[in-house]
């Protein structure tokens, strides 16, 4: 009972009994497993066939196995092999030796890239961790069945042979795939620690897959949760995008906040969802981005955070102007405040930061449709982002809708149909306001000193 006590404080389970029942997988054959052979990549194949023929064992892993076991075609294909790096890198004209903390191998053939991976090895115990018990670094290589322990959820970690057609499970993933949920191998606590982003994955699956998140996997996750801050940001951003961009992201953030999660993440996300406007417009962008995915058009990053991030923009707007600044030098200081901001919790990186920057500087200008000032607009390499931003304002209600209406006929029309349209006055109410809350009076002032002026 005090054996179990610790064991469950220190984060192992009965560790050996565990190791022994996971060194055979259950084999499965096409019948059992029921892959369509048509949905796996031909690159993926050419890549597990020269390994196999060099010596080496090679399979297709991870997330592809799951989703063709769910008859799903999968976005892309990751190798694991008991080749080293270097081996593997021999066997391939376009091979590349990347990363720090773990080396892989990306191979390539035209614009497929696919990752191949040596199974690493089993000990953390060993491995450097900060203060939290978060794993640091980890470069050792092993065996299959401890690449497979060290995987994240029972549906992520089975291994697939195309040239037997056989799928080798070693903690119960098919069960789990059949049963639709998710649950972590190993002590939930334990692996949350070693790598709280963990919890994050689990967030996106559970959304993108429509699985259950099994009640022991989920439990921990509310007390857990703090443990995001402490990942490098730079991570924690490459999560959110891949949860961004799943084309699940309005469900993905449904089941953030439902697990408290989203705090860390997004500071003042909360606050945002909690604002009708800002909920509404978030909720609509997201949609957008889904809609977008699903059809398989490409969604931009800059576009996505702009649209996250933008009533906190309109609020430090407001509250420029309200301070006395004229509305397109308030916009900019309200943009720096918040990019600031994000970019040490999020680390957006500078091209997305400027894309952001452009679609909210351009805003205002929607304003302006008299003269020669839409056509300057037109020609702005970034208009149809701007615009798509527009339209959304315009469907979250924070700005008439005519405005959207008049930029759409605009860009759509002809010469003469254009000219019509600037002579034809806009209405008042949205020919110069577009925001439809109380306007600060316009009085010169002394402007208030950046920071970095300060
Ligand atoms: P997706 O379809 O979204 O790409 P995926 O399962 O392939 O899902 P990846 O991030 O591509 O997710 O990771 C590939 C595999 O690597 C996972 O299936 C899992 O086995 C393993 N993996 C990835 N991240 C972790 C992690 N943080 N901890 C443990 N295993 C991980
Ligand atoms: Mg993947």
């Amino acid at each position: 009972m005090i054996k179990k006590f610790i064991r469950k404080i220190l984060g192992v389970s009965n560790k050996s009994d565990l190791d022994i029942a996971n060194r055979k997988p259950t084999v499965l054959g096409p019948k059992e497993h029921g892959i369509d052979p048509q949905l796996v990549s031909a690159n993926a194949i050419r890549i597990t066939q020269t390994l196999q023929e060099n010596g080496f064992k090679a399979f297709v892993v991870g997330g592809a196995v799951r989703d063709l076991l769910t008859g799903v075609k999968p976005k892309d294909f990751d190798i694991a092999t008991n080749a080293t790096p270097e081996q593997v890198k021999r066997l391939f004209r376009r091979a590349f030796i990347i990363g720090k903390r773990f080396q892989i191998v990306h191979v390539m053939f035209g614009q497929d890239l696919l990752e191949v991976t040596t199974f690493r090895g089993a000990a953390t115990d060993g491995a450097p961790k900060d203060e939290h018990g978060r794993v640091l670094r980890d470069n050792t290589f092993g065996e299959q069945h401890e690449d497979a322990a060290r995987r994240d959820f029972t549906v992520n970690a089975m291994y697939y042979d195309p040239s037997t057609q056989t799928v080798l499970d070693y903690h119960g993933g098919i069960k789990d795939v059949r049963k639709k949920t998710l649950r972590i191998i190993g002590v939930p606590e334990a692996r949350y620690r070693e790598d709280p982003v963990r919890m994050l994955r689990v967030v996106r699956f559970a959304a993108k897959l429509q699985f259950t998140i099994d009640a022991a996997t989920r439990a921990p996750i509310a007390v857990m949760a703090p443990l995001i801050n402490n990942v490098p940001a730079a991570r924690v951003f490459d999560e959110m995008l891949k949860l961004l961009t799943s084309g699940h992201a309005l469900a993905c953030l449904q089941q953030l906040r439902k697990e408290g999660l989203h705090h860390g993440l997004m500071p003042l996300l909360d606050v945002v969802l909690e604002q009708p406007l800002g909920e509404k417009f978030v909720t609509l962008a997201l949609a957008n981005t889904d809609e977008r995915v699903l059809q398989g058009k490409p969604v931009s990053p800059g576009f996505l955070f702009a649209s996250l991030l933008w009533h906190q923009v309109v609020e430090k707007w407001e509250a420029y102007k309200a301070a006395g600044e004229f509305p397109i030098p308030a916009l900019h200081l309200a943009a720096d405040d918040v990019l600031n901001t994000q970019t040490d919790a999020l680390a957006i990186q500078r091209k997305i930061g400027t894309d952001m920057r452009d679609i909210w500087a351009m805003q205002p200008r929607f304003d302006k449709r008299i003269g020669k000032t839409p056509y300057k607009l037109l020609e702005h390499p970034r208009l149809r982002a701007g615009y798509d931003f527009l339209l959304l304002r315009c469907a979250s209600g924070e700005i008439d809708a005519e405005i959207g209406e008049w930029w759409t006929d605009f860009i759509n029309g002809d010469g003469a149909e254009r000219e019509q349209l600037i002579n034809s006055k806009p209405k008042p109410s949205a020919a110069d306001a577009s925001i439809k809350k109380r306007r600060a009076p316009r009085r010169r002032g002394p402007r208030k000193p950046k920071a970095e002026e300060a």
